[in-house]
């Protein structure tokens, strides 16, 4: 299948990747590592007329840890996400989380931005961005702003983010000392989006659950981890099952999408108990 006819930009500057944004407006698309975005375009299920390619933008990669604060370039591959020892140390779930994202050809070029910028339900990083509690920084033409992974999703492919911003980075605090963590994902196959995963924190400053592809967002529950911080881990389950809306897909009627999302939080939870210090 081959895509339609498009100009392709390689700016390497933020800016320079903006202004053509602005010029072409909904003729335009950033393309980050393409494994969402080209495959649409060969089915000419999204047609564009400019292609931006953030590759070339240094200001968009890398990986910071520093006073207790995680920061992710956008253009980081989920490759480099597994690859990075001081991340594996201070936010083990990410690591575990993005072992299970896709295969290791998918791996080395999906990004970290792609992944959370566009609203795929079936993504994993937004549930677990929503879970460490994490917030995106969107640069437009009229300037930058933070916006909390929480509020982020509207629904699929519908986010916060306007045409002509871009996602620049990811960040949150290192959860502290003594949390326990867990993701947890069912999937049909290996390299599969999930059925139903759900990510878990539990330590000293509380609990925080996340689920994915249950609903047309991430599902982030206050309930659910309040439930769990006071040792209610049924009352968190129950809290966690109300709060999704999955659709009857090719992954499953909607029963069976409920009951496979109980059985994964289950073991999600009862494994960062295990873990928490
Ligand atoms: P692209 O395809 O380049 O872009 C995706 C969308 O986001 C586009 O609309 C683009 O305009 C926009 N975008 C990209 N970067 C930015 C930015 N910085 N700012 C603003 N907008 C931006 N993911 C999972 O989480 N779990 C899975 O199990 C999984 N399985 C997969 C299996 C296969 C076979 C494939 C092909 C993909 C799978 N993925 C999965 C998705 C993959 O992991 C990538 O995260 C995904 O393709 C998005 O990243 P990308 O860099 O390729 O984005």
């Amino acid at each position: 299948m081959i895509p339609g006819r498009f100009d392709y930009h390689r700016p390497d500057s933020v800016a320079g990747a903006i202004a053509i944004l602005t010029e072409h407006g909904d003729a335009a698309r950033v393309v980050a590592g393409g494994h969402s975005l080209i495959p649409m375009m060969k089915l000419r299920m999204t047609d564009l007329e400019h292609l931006i390619d953030l590759q070339a933008i240094e200001a968009l990669k890398g990986i910071d840890v520093a006073d207790g604060t995680v920061r992710i370039g956008a253009m980081t591959t989920q490759h480099e996400l597994l690859t990075s020892d001081v991340l594996k140390s201070a936010v083990p779930i990410l690591h575990e989380a993005a072992t299970q994202i896709a295969d290791p050809q998918v791996r080395y070029m999906g990004t970290v931005g792609g992944n959370v910028a566009n609203g795929d339900p079936g993504n994993d990083m937004p549930g677990l961005m929503q879970c460490l509690g994490a917030s995106f920084t969107l640069i437009g033409p009229n300037g930058t702003r933070e916006v909390a992974a929480r509020d982020y999703y509207e629904a699929a492919y519908f986010t916060e983010r306007e045409d002509d911003e871009i996602l620049s980075e990811i960040r949150f605090q290192v959860p502290p000392a003594g949390t326990g963590y867990a993701y947890e994902k069912q999937k049909r196959k290996i390299g599969d989006y999930a059925t139903a995963a759900a990510a878990v924190l539990t330590g000293p400053s509380g609990a925080s659950i996340a689920m994915t592809n249950l609903s047309d967002t991430p599902i982030w529950s206050q309930e659910a981890g309040d439930a769990l911080a006071s040792g209610d881990t049924e009352g968190a389950i129950a809290a966690a099952l109300a709060a999704i809306d999955p659709s009857e897909d090719n992954r499953g009627p909607v029963e069976f999408k409920k009951h496979v999302a109980g059985v994964i939080l289950r073991r999600a939870i009862e494994r960062a108990q295990k873990r928490a210090g």
